[in-house]
C-alpha cells in the first residue's frame, strides 16, 4: 500500500453535484503535475490537488467538468453515522449503542451485553464533547490491539517496524513507509479482529517484501492462513465503516 502527500487546504467552497451542495476542498501540492480530483468515500466531499496556489478558480473549474464523475464516485459513499447519543457502532464488530450518561467526568466505558440486551458504550461527561470523546476512545483501543497484532507478527517474520501510527485515513486501511513506518486507519476497530489482525499482518510482511509479489502473498499466508476471506470481507464490508463519526472538512 502507498502514501499519499498531504498538504494543507487552500480553499474551501461548495460543488453543486446533483442539485446537491457538496463540500469542496481545494489543495496546493507543488508536486503535483496537474490538477487532480477525488472524492473521500468517508465524507463525500470533492478534494482537488492543484500544482498551482494561484489557481484556486482553475481547480474549482477542474473539479465543476468533472460533476458527472463526481455524483458517480458519491453514490458509492454510505449515509453518514455521527456518533451521538442513542446512536450505534460496531465496535471489533459487535453493534454497540452509544449512551450519554450525565456526570461530570468525561470518560467512556463499554458496558457487557448479559442475555439479549445489546452492548453499550457509556459516555459520560458533557454531551458536546460526546463525538470527540468517542473517536479518542476508539483511537486508544485500536492502538492498543494494532500494537498486539505487529509485535506477534513481526516477532513470528524477526522484523521490526520503527514505528506504528493511527490516522483517519479514508483511502488505505493501512500502509507501510520506505523507513518502515506502519500506520493505520482507527476505523480497523469496528471491523472484527480478524480484520484488524489481517491488516496489521499485511503491512508487517511488507517489512520483509515491499511489493505485492507472490512471495509476499506467501509470507501474508505464513501470518494468516485464511487472509483471503479477510480480504473479501474487506472488500465487502469495508466502506460502510466510513460512514461512522465522521465530519465533511476532515483531514485524510
Ligand atoms: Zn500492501
Amino acid at each position: 500500500m502507498t502514501k499519499s502527500p498531504t498538504s494543507r487546504a487552500l480553499h474551501m467552497d461548495t460543488l453543486s453535484v446533483s442539485g446537491e451542495q457538496v463540500p469542496l476542498v481545494v489543495r496546493h501540492n507543488p508536486r503535483a503535475r496537474r490538477f487532480i480530483v477525488r472524492v473521500d468515500m468517508t465524507t463525500g466531499a470533492v478534494h482537488v490537488t492543484t500544482p498551482n496556489k494561484r489557481n484556486v478558480k482553475g481547480a474549482v473549474a477542474f473539479a465543476r467538468g468533472h460533476a458527472e464523475w463526481i455524483a458517480e464516485q458519491r453514490r458509492q459513499v454510505a449515509p453518514a453515522e455521527p456518533f451521538c447519543d442513542g446512536a450505534t457502532l460496531p465496535v471489533r464488530g459487535v453493534h454497540h449503542v452509544i449512551r450519554h450518561v450525565s456526570c461530570a467526568r468525561g470518560a467512556v466505558f463499554q458496558s457487557t451485553p448479559n442475555g439479549d440486551s445489546v452492548a453499550e458504550l457509556h459516555v459520560s461527561g458533557d454531551a458536546a464533547f460526546l463525538p470527540r470523546r468517542v473517536t479518542d476512545w476508539l483511537k486508544r483501543e485500536v492502538k492498543s490491539d494494532l500494537n498486539e497484532s505487529v509485535l506477534r507478527h513481526a516477532t513470528k517474520l524477526g522484523v521490526r517496524p520503527s514505528r506504528i501510527t493511527v490516522r483517519d485515513q479514508s483511502s488505505r486501511w493501512g500502509s507501510c513507509s520506505s523507513t518502515r513506518a506502519l500506520s493505520f486507519s482507527w476505523r480497523l476497530i469496528l471491523a472484527p479482529s480478524d480484520v484488524l489482525d489481517y491488516v496489521a499482518a499485511h503491512e508487517v510482511a511488507h517489512l520483509v517484501h515491499m511489493n505485492h509479489e507472490p512471495e509476499f502473498w506467501r509470507v501474508v499466508s505464513r501470518l494468516v492462513p485464511d487472509y483471503c476471506a479477510i480480504m473479501r470481507w474487506l472488500e465487502r464490508e469495508g466502506p460502510a465503516l466510513h460512514k461512522y463519526g465522521n465530519d465533511p472538512f476532515s483531514e485524510d
